[in-house]
């Protein structure tokens, strides 16, 4: 597919276009030097990508059921950690996909909704599982104000052109108190590793993924916006279909796992998936 691209100031602080750090084919993600976050630049425009994603996801049930068992074991983490702190409520589960979160919430007796930007997948949610799927994206939905108990997104905020857009829309439709649950990748570490040996990778996502978060990255930014109390985890990992990619998968899910319960829940290992969750502040 061609995309149309574009030059972009850094997405968080808008104070640099950034600084070369790796190149991925025709792609080069630079770090800005204003608050060191790495993103793609130049990017896809937003038109390109949203005819991207038509076509992102897997289209036949073969797929789409391995597509299932690949996040269920992430999508289980996190509807426990979700009801450590609420056993039920409105739950909106944002860049949803095929549906399967907010339909294991439902199960849990949450009222669940999604919201998509992909016509099939959100077709198969609303008539394979019969879920209330809103057209994406967030900013475009028009929901009210402190609507929702839960708002969730895996694997979202590193696909998006306005993280932090993205986060105060977030902000804005969770009541007081409301938890936000963000899956995301984190692939620096394991690139500047790969870097020093000379190894060659494509482990970026490119150009579906436009930026790379750290933990302190998205603290800053939801602090900034209004969220407190934010945990950092890591747990359970995905299955992909690939062997290869499956057994990396688990290697590394489950040592970085091991070493963060070891650490009393403090060291999160470098490269593997990262889950956040934080708290819309209560209101005084
Ligand atoms: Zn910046």
């Amino acid at each position: 597919m061609d995309f149309e691209m574009e030059e972009v100031d850094c997405p968080i602080c808008e104070g640099s276009r950034g600084d070369p750090l790796h190149r991925e084919g025709s792609f080069q993600m630079v770090r800005c030097p204003s608050c060191q976050f790495i993103f793609l630049n130049p990017r896809p425009t937003i038109d390109s990508l949203l005819r991207f994603y038509q076509e992102y996801l897997p289209e036949e049930e073969p797929s789409i059921e391995s597509w299932k068992k690949m996040m269920e074991p992430v999508f289980r983490r996190a509807a426990n950690l979700i009801s450590q702190h609420r056993g039920n409520g409105r739950l909106l589960d944002v860049g949803t996909g095929f549906g399967f979160f907010p339909f294991e919430m439902k199960k849990r007796g949450w009222e669940a909704a999604g919201i998509e930007i992909s016509q099939r997948a959100m077709d198969y949610a609303r008539d394979v599982l019969g879920m209330t799927i809103f057209p994406g994206p967030l900013e475009k939905a028009a929901l009210p104000d402190n609507d929702f108990d839960a708002v969730t997104g895996f694997y979202v905020v590193e696909h998006l052109s306005h993280p932090m857009a993205f986060l105060r829309e977030c902000h804005r439709i969770l009541r007081p108190g409301g938890l936000l649950v963000l899956r995301y990748s984190h692939t620096i570490p394991i690139k500047n590793f790969l870097r020093f040996f000379g190894i060659k990778n494509r482990l970026y996502d490119l150009p579906a993924h436009l930026s790379d978060f750290s933990p302190r990255m998205i603290q800053q930014c939801l602090e900034r916006i209004g969220f407190e109390k934010c945990q950092h985890s890591i747990g359970g990992y995905t299955l992909p279909v690939d062997l290869g990619k499956r057994t990396s998968s688990i290697l590394f899910g489950s040592f970085g796992e091991a070493l963060y319960y070891l650490s009393g829940k403090k060291f999160l290992f470098p490269g593997v998936s990262k889950t956040v969750l934080a708290f819309k502040e209560e209101r005084i």
